[in-house]
């Protein structure tokens, strides 16, 4: 396309120099024949004398109207050049700016960054190359719209800008993301950390929109082309930098968000390690590493087992046994922590069928499945499609679900604890929910988190947090599971407390499904059914072989 406009205007161009050299050679032939015709008609006007040669004549006319036409070409072709020109630069405008907030884009941001490293490293000085993205934008576009998101956009470049020293460049890079590069001088590089600080404190005030008010925050990773020893060989060009940067901001929202960093070669590594285990999550899903493992919950007075708690494990082939808390978030972040829930919980409830029916079986629920408004439709047809009964199946949500939207939150549980699901309130007390928001959720129970229980051991069995939650929990008509029970002394302390349910390593680590059919075949708590052409029929005998052993170590990353 570009290249039939350039073939067009070069052969407009070149009929434009055809059309100047007629207009050329007719002014040369009028000078010529003008000089010979002119005098001819004059003096045959004059005294009556003889008319000049006719061919002479027309020659001349021919040249004069030849002259008319090169002469309106020319103006036709300063108008077409003008207006070309003007094209062109708004061409260039639309290919290096921004038109939402009207900075520099991208691919412009690369050519900028480059020439100011040009300037300033000839002057000794370094630059330093900003990467700023917004931690929350998904969820102002998602709640408010597009175009809320935009004046949001637009409103936080103002205020950037409005930061920056005027030799500073700003970019948006596409979405929520901008970058600044400045150049500094090396000694003072925590001018820089000054800038930054000043951003946090003055961009991220609630954007006021009408009646609106959204909160923001950012993270922001910084590059420079220059260490301690001077500038860097390494960083090479503005690409470089980008890279940096951008590992550096992505640490800044490991870190938490709402910070900044510094690039450091360390984080490259990390980042490297984190790809590689988010590819292998994704393959171990699809191959069926992640399996469910059990912590036995028993009855504190009776000491009878009531039920199991799944926990999630990765049985890498790589990696070993991967602990939860590695590899939950990670799933929680690439989207995947839906399909490797459901997974397990199909495992779960198949394991689950073959226990004796008074067993429950307790599943921890991230705060990012709530967040799906079918969520309590998925479960429930998953519960209806294994056969598993509802009755039986406890789910185990944080405090930190409570923050998000507690409406749905609300309705949710609502609806499941309808079908006979209960809900606990997992972790309690470390999540900072209100008394009134526990008032106003119809849980079911609540779990002390293992880190108030080990204090029973450290204070002697006199923990404030403990007696309180256990009377909170009476108060307020709730049951109360104790987890982390790692000592005798903790559960004697416990059992004194009144009627509690508890869990802990002095009862047994987390055991595999094999573990767990042993165990419970063991004390004849297993579904035996007569009819050996039924699918559920067990072979006691493989599973009393097998001893409850510990599992397999968890591998340490
Ligand atoms: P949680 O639900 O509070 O689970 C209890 C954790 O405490 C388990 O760690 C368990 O092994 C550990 N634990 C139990 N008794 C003791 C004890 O006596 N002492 C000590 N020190 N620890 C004990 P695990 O299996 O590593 O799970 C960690 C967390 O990962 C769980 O905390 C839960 O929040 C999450 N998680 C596990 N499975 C899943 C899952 O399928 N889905 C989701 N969303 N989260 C899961
Ligand atoms: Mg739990
Ligand atoms: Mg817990």
């Amino acid at each position: 396309m570009k290249d039939e406009e350039s073939k067009k205007s070069f052969g407009t161009a070149e009929r434009d120099l055809v059309a100047l050299g007629i207009a050329t050679a007719a002014i040369i032939m009028f000078v010529g024949t003008g000089g010979t015709v002119l005098p001819s008609i004059a003096n045959a006007l004059l005294s009556n004398g003889k008319g000049p040669d006719p061919l002479l004549t027309n020659a001349l006319l021919l040249n004069i109207a030849l002259i008319i036409f090169g002469w309106r070409r020319y103006r036709q072709l300063t108008h077409e050049i003008s207006e070309r020109k003007r094209a062109e630069a708004y061409a260039r405008e639309l290919a290096e700016i921004d038109p939402l907030t009207g900075t520099l884009n991208r691919r412009s941001m690369t050519a900028a960054t480059d020439a100011l490293r040009a300037r300033t490293n000839a002057q000794g000085q370094a630059v330093a190359y900003a990467m700023i993205d917004l931690d929350n934008f998904k969820q102002i576009n998602d709640m408010h719209g597009h175009s809320i998101g935009d004046k949001v956009l637009v409103a936080l470049s103002e205020r950037i800008l409005n930061e920056l020293p005027k030799d500073a460049v700003l970019a948006r890079l596409g979405g929520d993301e901008f970058a600044f590069v400045i150049g500094y001088d090396p000694a003072l590089r925590s001018r820089i950390d000054e800038l930054v600080i000043r951003l946090f404190d003055r961009v991220i005030l609630p954007f006021r929109l009408g009646s609106l008010v959204i909160d923001a925050t950012m993270s922001i990773g910084i590059a420079t082309d220059c260490d301690e020893t001077g500038i860097n060989p390494h960083v090479t060009d503005a690409a470089e930098l980008m890279h940096r940067a951008d590992i550096a901001m992505y640490h800044a929202k490991k870190q938490g968000k709402n910070r900044y960093f510094w690039f450091e070669p360390a984080m490259e590594n990390e980042l490297r390690f984190r790809n590689e285990l988010e590819t292998s999550i994704r393959a171990g899903l699809s191959d069926g590493e992640f399996v469910p493992y059990y912590e036995q919950q028993v009855d504190l007075q009776s000491n009878e087992l009531v039920g199991f708690e799944m926990l999630a494990r990765w049985d890498s082939p790589r990696l070993g046994l991967v602990s939860p808390e590695i590899f939950i978030p990670i799933a929680e972040e690439m989207g995947l922590i839906s399909e490797m829930s459901e997974s397990l919980m199909e495992q779960a409830f198949a394991d689950a069928l073959l226990w004796d029916e008074n067993l429950t079986l307790s599943v921890n629920i991230s705060p990012v499945q709530l967040r799906d408004p079918w969520f309590a439709q998925k479960l429930l047809k998953q519960l209806i499609s294994s056969n598993f009964p509802a009755h039986r199946l406890e789910i185990e949500v944080t405090e930190s679900c409570l923050h998000d939207n507690i409406g749905m939150v609300r309705s949710m549980i609502t609806s499941l604890q309808n079908q006979g699901v209960k809900i606990s309130l997992d972790d309690f007390g470390t999540g900072y929910s209100s008394l009134e928001q526990l008032r106003s959720l119809p849980f079911d129970r609540l779990k002390i988190d293992r880190t108030f229980v080990r204090e029973l051991q450290e204070s002697e069995g006199n923990s404030t947090i403990v007696n309180a939650i256990v009377s909170l929990g009476r108060g307020l008509d709730l049951p109360i599971t104790a987890e982390g029970i790692e000592s005798e002394e903790i559960l004697a302390t416990l059992k004194k407390m009144g009627q509690l349910k508890g869990q802990g390593y002095f009862y047994g680590k987390p055991e595999s499904s094999e573990q767990v059919f042993a165990r419970l075949a063991k004390m004849s708590k297993l579904v035996v059914k007569n009819d050996t052409a039924d699918s559920n029929v067990l072979d006691l005998a493989e599973f009393e072989a097998i001893e409850p052993a510990e599992p397999k170590q968890s591998a340490s990353l």
